[in-house]
């Protein structure tokens, strides 16, 4: 099967940030071929980009994709409140039926938003992976690991039945220990040293509050970083969440291991957690993605909204406008995220990578007069801009209409669930 792609304005988000004004993208089988300057090409499909942004899809490099009935349910509370009161007794609800209509719901929103990867930690995973394989969405998956002994290990044992069962090229299967504060230090070495006999990673939530960073202070005598590197936890193949507490030594002690870090300014922002110290950790050399957390503490799962963010919010903080620009923001939701999770086959249109992308259209109001285009991409794009989204060189979203589902299915089950779960409104 071979799709080409023409007139398309193209971000290939490499190294060099090249872009192509007139380009065009041959891929076969699921994989780029060919991308340059204007060129013909047998295909079996055609796509005329009409002069459309031709970018590299998406990567959301945390989420909880299976929380997404839970959208609006506990806003405006304070963190501690909106975990015990509000979401701990609704995911006691939760099964594999209500993962699968939940995620299926968030994955419609994600590739509408030109999300085509995303790494999850959640429980009822195969609810999750179900739905992404009928969508046709690559995911990295965790099963969230908590708490100590039998229970610890429980979790842990079902993560390898995961592992051995569905991992594959579009579904990664990883250790998801939840934090240092919900994993005692056995379950957390437990991990290593299953993630390593598999030969697969870790995601975890690191330094999200300022409580966590005390708490570790007081009772290990070290930050949480520090902590975890006490423990074999931080390698290459080692996923952060957050990290809004981290400490310049931190930030060294990361980029020595090779560990990425995955940026989530709504949700540290809506749950009053901080902000992340974006820049430092780029200039110290650590891989920063982006992620927008699950929607009980997005709301959203909008890629380019949390790119504008990130990008204002370190301008802000840094009281330096040069502290994070249009090109390495998109770069931290492409090819960074492709590097925070191990992947050198996505986030970059170049041969060999799969033909994961998306077309984005740059022609309303809101983007006029454009002056630069990447520019726009980061601070003047809507979700709804996205015109189609691409995986594995399969169309799954074209022009308002989802190729792979039926949403008014997934609206249904959707609602069917939360009645479940939640209750009316
Ligand atoms: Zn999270």
């Amino acid at each position: 099967m071979k799709l080409l792609i023409q007139n398309a304005y193209i971000v290939t988000a490499d190294e060099k940030n090249t872009v192509i004004p007139d380009g065009s993208l041959l891929a076969e089988d699921g994989v780029i071929v060919r991308v340059g300057e204007h060129f013909e090409a047998e295909a079996d499909k055609m796509l005329d980009a009409g002069g459309m942004t031709l970018m590299p899809g998406l990567i959301n490099a945390h989420t909880h994709i299976g929380m997404t009935l839970m959208r609006g349910a506990a806003d405006d509370v304070e963190l501690h409140h909106w975990l015990n009161d509000h979401i701990f007794p609704i995911e006691d609800r939760l099964d594999t039926e209500v993962v699968y209509a939940s995620s299926l719901l968030g994955m419609c929103e994600m590739i509408a938003g030109g999300v085509t990867t995303f790494a999850d930690m959640y429980f009822f995973s195969e609810g999750t992976i179900r739905a992404a394989q009928e969508i046709g969405m690559r995911a990295d998956i965790g099963r969230c690991i908590v708490g100590d002994g039998e229970e610890g290990q429980k979790r842990i044992d079902e993560t390898v039945e995961l592992f051995r069962r569905y991992q594959s090229d579009r579904i990664h299967v990883r250790l998801a220990p939840h934090a240092i504060y919900s994993c005692p230090a056995e379950t957390l070495k437990k991990c290593v040293s299953v993630s390593g006999k598999l030969g697969t990673g870790l995601h975890i939530h690191l330094d999200e509050t300022k409580k966590e960073h005390e708490d570790c202070l007081r009772e290990h005598g070290v930050t949480p970083t520090a902590y975890l590197h006490s423990l074999g936890c931080l390698s290459r193949q080692t996923l952060l969440a957050h990290g809004v507490w981290l400490t310049e030594e931190d930030a060294d002690v990361i980029a020595e291991t090779g560990a990425a870090a995955a940026h989530c300014p709504t949700s540290n922002l809506k749950l009053a957690s901080g902000i992340a110290p974006v820049r430092m950790l780029r200039e110290k050399g650590v891989t920063v993605a982006l992620g927008s957390d699950g929607v009980a503490s997005n709301n959203r799962q909008s890629l380019f909204r949390d790119m504008t963010l990130a990008a204002l919010l370190q301008k802000g903080v840094c009281l330096d406008a040069t502290a994070l620009n249009a090109r390495e923001t998109i770069r931290m939701a492409t090819a960074d995220g492709a590097r925070a999770l191990g992947r050198d086959d996505i986030g970059v249109l170049a041969p060999g990578r799969k033909a994961d992308m998306i077309l984005v259209d740059q022609s309303g109001i809101h983007q006029q007069p454009i002056n630069d285009r990447i520019s726009n991409l980061v601070y003047a794009t809507e979700n709804t801009d996205v015109a189609v989204t691409i995986i594995d060189g399969r169309i799954v979203f074209e022009k308002g209409e989802y190729r792979t589902v039926d949403a008014e299915r997934v609206l249904a089950q959707a609602e069917t669930a939360r009645d479940r779960i939640i209750g009316g409104a």
